[in-house]
């Protein structure tokens, strides 16, 4: 069979086993996916400092100023910032202006600004904590869907999704395939899947895997699939092997 018509093939496949129009994958999918990136993470994960221990200020710091920057950029900084800003507390007692400086060269300069009034908020409101709900931490400015998830997954061990750049472009490779990424149901459809996927156990390690499958092995342009633990489950592969 073509390369084109095997992807095809792949695709309505994963359409008939995910049932309900093809909506969510179905469970024997989800469990093989699951258990294929924990073992992949487990042996091939990246050793970031925010991963341990993940302290919920720590991920905040961390995701914030990985929007936007690459990792390798953010390392050095992060470390500088938690030196000397070592709490929410300390954050928000430091002057705007001077946090903003601190930030320099990461750039988007609104992200400082975010995080002092996100500490601002926390010691004001929650004793200088972050809180685990969601609606409460969405109630945050500068807190959104994914950065919730990332807390409450990586800080507080909730089921809870995540769905940044990385992980929607694994996800629609494997479960969607074919359409435009970018448009509002299929994000919807997404982060929905993302859900369906979460296992009971180890949300941190399973969400940090799909970040780093997202970041080492399924790359915007030339993805690995050769080097994919997920590649028999992946509608794309045929169309982006190269
Ligand atoms: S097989 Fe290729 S396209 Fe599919 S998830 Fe893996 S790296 Fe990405």
């Amino acid at each position: 069979m073509a390369r084109g018509g095997r992807a095809a093939a792949l695709r309505a496949r994963n359409g008939r086993q995910a049932g309900n129009g093809g909506e969510l994958p179905a469970p024997s999918r989800r469990a093989a996916f699951r258990r294929r990136l924990l073992a992949w993470y487990r042996a091939n994960g990246r050793d970031l400092p925010w991963r341990r221990p993940a302290d919920p200020y720590h991920v905040l710091v961390s995701e914030i100023m990985l929007q936007q920057t690459q990792v390798d950029r953010v390392l050095p900084k992060y470390q500088e910032w938690l030196a000397k800003y070592p709490s929410l507390e300390s954050l928000a007692a430091a002057p705007v202006d001077e946090v903003v400086r601190t930030w320099y060269p990461l750039g988007y300069n609104i992200r400082p600004r975010r995080l002092h009034s996100i500490a601002r908020e926390a010691v004001t409101r929650y004793g200088g904590q972050l809180p685990e709900d969601e609606q409460t931490l969405l109630g945050f400015k500068g807190i959104g869907r994914y950065t919730a998830g990332a807390i409450r997954s990586f800080a507080f061990g909730r089921r809870a999704a995540i769905l940044d750049t990385n992980v929607a472009r694994v996800l629609f490779r494997v479960f969607v395939g074919g359409g435009n990424p970018r448009q509002h149901a299929t994000r919807k459809r997404l982060w929905a899947i993302s859900e369906a996927l979460l296992p009971r156990k180890h949300v941190f390690d399973f969400n940090q895997g799909l970040m780093d499958l997202g970041a080492m092995v399924c790359a915007p342009r030339n993805p690995r699939c050769a080097a994919c633990p997920v590649r028999s489950l992946c509608a794309s592969r045929e169309g982006l092997a190269s």
